[in-house]
Parts: structure tokens; sequence; C-alpha cells
């Protein structure tokens, strides 16, 4: 009962969501003010010493042998990123003084830049989240190797799921390496990563979810539950980079595998004995209202904290705790085994 409503209630948020998306964007006098700064390289007194390239006038689109280095691609993103922020800045500003409210450009909420980062408060919590991550993996493999007792036989660790919390641990560190790159600088490759990544760490997380929820031990039965799993997530990323990056859809199915293992995880909890389920409850609780900032956008105050950075800094805490019942989890399990042996 209580799912279907948060289904419902996410369903509904996602149409909000994708029909206001990019209304700036389609503005006919940004679309001019872009134009213009593209064949001048001014947007009023601004000017960009990017946009003066194909001084050698040779055309970027054609066979390979006649592109322009890769250099002067660079200088076209650079050019292309300052026309378009310099002219939303102009267009903020004259909605503004109509008493017109802030609209996305390009899918992007107008942000104020801060030494060439296009959205600093986003890139210093996405660089937090990167180090909770990386503190968390560290302290996990330290209880592994060095507190808790190890097999004798090939020193192998007692607890199962070792191998793939490491997995986990990369992924995670690797996901938020691209966050934090793609809020530096928003162009198509680093978009790109920054999506891809985000899609394997939470498919991956999934398949985690189901294999630790239903005590998966064996390799081939491991295999037999990743495998549709993983063969979707993969065909997903290879969807968004070479087909269609449709934001649309890549939210409802970030947010479906979101949901799928908030619930594995919040059922789980409720009915194991575990002595640490208290903090998977605290995470999913969160987690879930983290997520409907995620999906619940609203522009940025004052130009700088909008609801995407302000999930950002929700995760920050939750992956310290998160990390903190993955250790539990390890040292409940290694002494379970170790009792079982005696
Ligand atoms: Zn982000």
């Amino acid at each position: 009962m209580m799912d279907r409503r948060l289904l419902l209630l996410v369903a509904s948020l996602c149409f909000v969501g994708s029909v206001s998306a990019s209304a700036g964007d389609a503005d006919p006098l940004y679309k001019s003010c872009l134009d213009e700064c593209q064949s001048t390289g001014c947007v009023g007194e601004n000017c960009f010493h990017h946009c003066r390239f194909s001084s050698d006038g040779a055309p970027l689109e054609g066979p390979w042998y006649m592109q322009e280095p890769l250099y002067l691609r660079w200088k076209r993103w650079d050019c292309e990123s300052d026309c378009r922020y310099n002219c939303m800045m102009r267009r903020e500003k004259e909605r503004e003084a109509l008493g017109l409210g802030p609209v996305k450009y390009h899918g992007k909420w107008p942000f104020l830049r801060v030494l060439a980062l296009q959205e600093p408060v986003s890139v210093a919590l996405s660089a937090l989240n990167l180090i909770m991550h990386f503190h968390g993996w560290l302290s996990f493999f330290i209880l592994l190797y060095y507190k808790l007792p190890l097999r004798p036989q090939r020193r192998r660790t007692y607890y199962e799921f070792t191998g793939l919390w490491h997995i986990y641990g990369i992924l995670a560190m690797n996901s938020w390496f691209w966050s934090t790159v793609f809020h530096c600088r928003d162009v198509d490759l680093t978009e790109k990563l920054d999506y891809s990544s985000a899609v394997a760490l939470l498919g991956y997380s999934l398949i985690l979810a189901v294999l630790r929820t239903f005590n998966v031990r064996e390799e081939a039965r491991r295999v037999m539950f990743a495998a549709p799993l993983l063969a979707f997530v993969t065909t997903h990323i290879l969807f968004l980079n070479f087909y269609n990056l449709d934001y649309g859809w890549n939210m409802t199915v970030c947010v479906l595998m979101g949901i799928a293992q908030l619930l594995l995880w919040a059922v789980w909890a409720g009915v194991t004995h575990h002595p640490s389920r208290w903090k998977l409850w605290v995470v999913v609780f969160a987690g879930g209202l983290a997520m409907l900032l995620e999906i619940y956008d609203f522009p940025p105050y004052k130009g700088f904290v909008d609801a995407h950075a302000l999930w950002h800094a929700t995760t920050i805490p939750l992956t310290y705790l998160w990390w903190s019942f993955i250790r539990d989890d390890a040292e409940f399990r290694t002494l379970t085994l170790l009792k079982k042996a005696k």
C-alpha cells in the first residue's frame, strides 16, 4: 500500500520534472543571443578569446583528415560554454527585471560560476562524497585484513561478501569522481561519463542488495542472480551513450533501481535479527527522502544551492553510516562463522 503510493508520487513527480525541462533554451531571445555570440565571439561588451578559432578555415565536420586538431575542438567547447553562460545570465537579468522567475537552460538551472567552476557547491559536495567513500572503504579494508581473524587456509577473510564490497567501493569512488568533474565542467563527454558511472553504481548496488539480503553465497547462484540485472544495466548504459541520452527515461530507470534496493534493504531489516539493522532503517528512510530532492528540483538559492546540491549534501552523512553498517556486517558474519567453527 505504502510503496504503491510512493511509486505513484514518484511517477507524477517525474512527469512534472520532464514537462518543465529546459524552457530557457527554447526562448527565441536566448537563441538569437547564442547565434550572435558564436559568430562574433561577444555578448554585449564581453568577448571570449576561445571563440576566435577556425583561423585556418578548416571545417569541423567532414572526414577525419580534414578535421581541426583536438585543441581547437576544446576551444570550440569553451566558446560554446562561455556563450551559453553569458547569454543565460543576460536573459536571467532581463527576466528578473520583468518579475519572472528562473528557468532551466539545456536541462540545468542558471548557476553562478566561481573560478570557472560551473556548479561550485555541487563540486565541493561531490568531492566530499568521494572522500567519505574512500574513508569508508579504507576502514573496511583495515578491519577485514588487519583487525578480524583470517581463514588459516590461503589467508582469506571469513566474510563472504568482501570482494563484492570492494567492487562497490571502487564503483562508488569512480562515480563521485566523475560527478565532481561533471559539475566543474558540463560538456557532452563529462556528462556521459557521470551518467554512465552513476547508472553502473546504482545497478551494481541493486545486485549487491539482492545477493546480501537473500544471502546468496555460492558463486554459481550469484552469477544466476546477477546476470539479468548486469545485462540490463549494460544495455541501458550503451543506450544512453550511443543511442539517446534520454533524461526522463534514465531518471525512471534510476528511480526504479533505487526504490527496488531501498525496499529490499527495508524488508530485510524488518525480518532479520542483524544487530545493526537500525543503521539500515536510517539509511533507507533518509535515502528515500533524499531521492525526492533529486526528483523534485527547485532553482538554485542565490544562484548556488539547488535541490541536486542538497541531495549531494545528504548523501555525505548517509555514506558514513552506510560504510559503518558494512563494517558491522563484516564483523557480525565473521564472529558468527567463528562461533560455528568452534
Ligand atoms: Zn550531481
